[in-house]
């Protein structure tokens, strides 16, 4: 007997320092594991060399971002190294009311913000780099990286550091496949945690057929 309704997807909260890979293991997600989505956000810094419009962010001008503010088109929004951030509600209801999993690449400040809003969906993960030499460099590795950029990224980094202890698991990226094994096999079990698998009707029908409902 199939399900009664699909269940309603996670809403799987992803969090580090940037340059930590972060980006890398989400879009590993993605594309790795079936029925499982990211949620493109807003932001108003520029493109970097290998991204791309509608697929890595939704790039918009200051005005823009703004307009969107006023219209009330994100579910969080915050200024992460002076930039504009957000989240629209274009890219979240309808996909976790279809049983699919959404994927959030945002900082501590949007991560706070959707577990409040979303309690009862959200699975938050904090990656770790596994040092900051290691986070340096891979900074500086990124396509586009400017001194200044990965200066200031390394600058923040032990403030979003601090956070990891708000998040329901941890995770260091040192090894890549060993982070992402992780990270797949915690999505993995979450959609099963009994509250989220709308399995109400088929439980009925076995106690039913097991002799003891009615
Ligand atoms: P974030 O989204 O957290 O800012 P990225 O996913 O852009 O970080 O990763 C930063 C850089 O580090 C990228 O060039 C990426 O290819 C590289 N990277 C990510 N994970 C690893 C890893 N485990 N080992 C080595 N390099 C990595
Ligand atoms: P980057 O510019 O390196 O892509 O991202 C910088 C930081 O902004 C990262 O910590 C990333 O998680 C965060 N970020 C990206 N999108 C959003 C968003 O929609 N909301 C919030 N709060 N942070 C975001």
């Amino acid at each position: 007997m199939s399900n009664d309704r699909p269940r309603r997807g996670v809403m799987f909260v992803i969090s580090s320092p940037s340059g930590a890979g972060k980006t890398t293991l989400c879009r590993r997600l993605i594309t790795e594991v079936p029925g499982v989505e990211l949620s493109i956000s807003a932001t108003t810094r520029a493109k970097r060399p290998n991204e791309v419009d509608g697929v890595d962010y939704h790039f918009r001008t200051v005005a823009q971002f703004k307009d969107m503010i006023d219209k009330n088109a994100f579910i969080e929004w915050a200024k992460v190294f002076e930039h504009y951030y957000g989240t629209p509600v274009s890219e979240v209801e309808q996909r976790l009311q279809a049983g699919i999993d959404v994927v959030f690449d945002v900082d501590w400040q949007g991560a706070r913000a959707l577990k409040t809003i979303r309690a009862g969906d959200v699975v938050s993960a904090f990656i770790l780099p596994p040092s900051i030499a290691k986070l340096k460099e891979r900074l500086e590795g990124r396509p586009g990286a400017t001194a200044k950029g990965v200066a200031g990224r390394l600058a923040g980094a032990g403030q979003d550091i601090l956070r990891w202890g708000e998040y329901d698991y941890a995770i260091v990226n040192d090894n890549l496949d060993s982070a992402f094994s992780e990270l797949r096999a915690i999505l993995l079990a979450e959609r099963t945690r009994r509250q989220r698998a709308s399995l109400g009707n088929m439980v009925d029908q076995l106690l039913k057929d097991s002799g003891l409902g009615d």
